[in-house]
This record gives C-alpha cells, sequence and structure tokens, in this order.
C-alpha cells in the first residue's frame, strides 16, 4: 500500500516511481479543481457510509465538538484499524447525522468528509488510472457516481474533458 500526500491510499500498489508521482500530481491537480465550485447539497448520503477516517490531529477538535473529552471520543467513538487508522465506530448513518439529514458538527468535520467525493482515494486513483490509460473511459471507472450521488453531477459532466486535456501533458512528457 502506498500513500500519496499522506492522504491518498493506492491499495495494491508498494512503491510510488518518481514518474509516476509525477502522474499522481496531475490526477491530483484535477481532483482538486473540484474543490472550489463543490456543490454538497447536504444530501445526507454519504453520511451513511463506512469508513469514515478520523486522523489523530483532528481527535481534539471533533471531541470538543461532540462535546467529549479526548479519551471519552477515543473509547466511544473511534475503533483502530489493523493498519493504525482510526474510523468513526457509529456509522450508518453517522452518529453526527442530524434528523434533519445534516450534519450537526458541520465547521468541524472530519477532513475526509469535507474531501469527499472529489478528493477522496476511490476518485483520485479512478482519474490516475484513466490519465495513463488512454484507452480507459472515466466515466466507466466511476460508475459509482450515479444520480443517486447529487455531488456528482458536476463530476460527470466535466471530468472526461478535464483528463482528455491533461492526457496531452503524460504523453508529451513521454515523448521527451
Ligand atoms: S453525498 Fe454529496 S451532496 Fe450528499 S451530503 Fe455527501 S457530499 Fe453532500
Ligand atoms: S461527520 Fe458529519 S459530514 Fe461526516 S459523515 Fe458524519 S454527519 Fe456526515
Amino acid at each position: 500500500m502506498a500513500v500519496y500526500r499522506g492522504k491518498y491510499i493506492l491499495d495494491g500498489l508498494g512503491t510510488i516511481s518518481p514518474e509516476m508521482e509525477k502522474n499522481l500530481d496531475i490526477a491530483y491537480e484535477i481532483c482538486m479543481s473540484y474543490r472550489p465550485q463543490f456543490p454538497c447539497e447536504m444530501c445526507g448520503k454519504c453520511c451513511h457510509q463506512p469508513n469514515i477516517v478520523i486522523k489523530p490531529e483532528e481527535f481534539e477538535r471533533i471531541a470538543s465538538a461532540a462535546g467529549v473529552d479526548i479519551a471519552q471520543f477515543i473509547d466511544g467513538y473511534l475503533i483502530r484499524m489493523p493498519d493504525g487508522r482510526f474510523l468513526l465506530s457509529k456509522t450508518s448513518p453517522c452518529v453526527f447525522l442530524g434528523k434533519d439529514n445534516k450534519c450537526t458538527i458541520w465547521k468541524d468535520r472530519p477532513q475526509i468528509c469535507d474531501d469527499f467525493p472529489y478528493a477522496v482515494s476511490m476518485f483520485m486513483s479512478r482519474v490516475y488510472l484513466a490519465l495513463v490509460n488512454p484507452d480507459a473511459d472515466i466515466l466507466d471507472l466511476i460508475s459509482y457516481m450515479d444520480g443517486s450521488w447529487p455531488c456528482t453531477r458536476i463530476i460527470r459532466s466535466t471530468i472526461r474533458e478535464k483528463i482528455e486535456e491533461r492526457r496531452k501533458d503524460v504523453a508529451a512528457r513521454c515523448l521527451c
């Protein structure tokens, strides 16, 4: 398992070569290009998913938002995975999802919630694959982003063009 930029976990990879890192940087730029215009419609669907990763540096902020101390937060809200990561234990739906389907700790929500869906490993790895495989269709690779995810509409309508544009950069480097 390789970790890119301390956050993207790329399953199946042991190491990242310098060449691969250049292409990952392009994939990262594509993913992050969605951030300024990201349209979360607060439908609450992603708040029913498991695997909400909480980083140690977030414990204090989220514990405070939850109204508990750090020890109570670690014991009562988190599980530690064999790989050392911490996940929220109370999901499906998330313990912080309100009855109105809105996050009750929105301002202090975990980074992964802020990043979803345009800057999480699942999307990032597929953007990378489409970037380096000209025959791959990104819309096939992200078929999980269907109409039931309102926030993915903008991604589905623009991602092909963005990848096509940046494939030129990948190809140009290969010709040098
Ligand atoms: S699924 Fe998308 S639109 Fe719905 S709450 Fe999550 S990020 Fe927002
Ligand atoms: S912390 Fe908030 S945004 Fe994140 S999954 Fe829970 S309810 Fe949703």
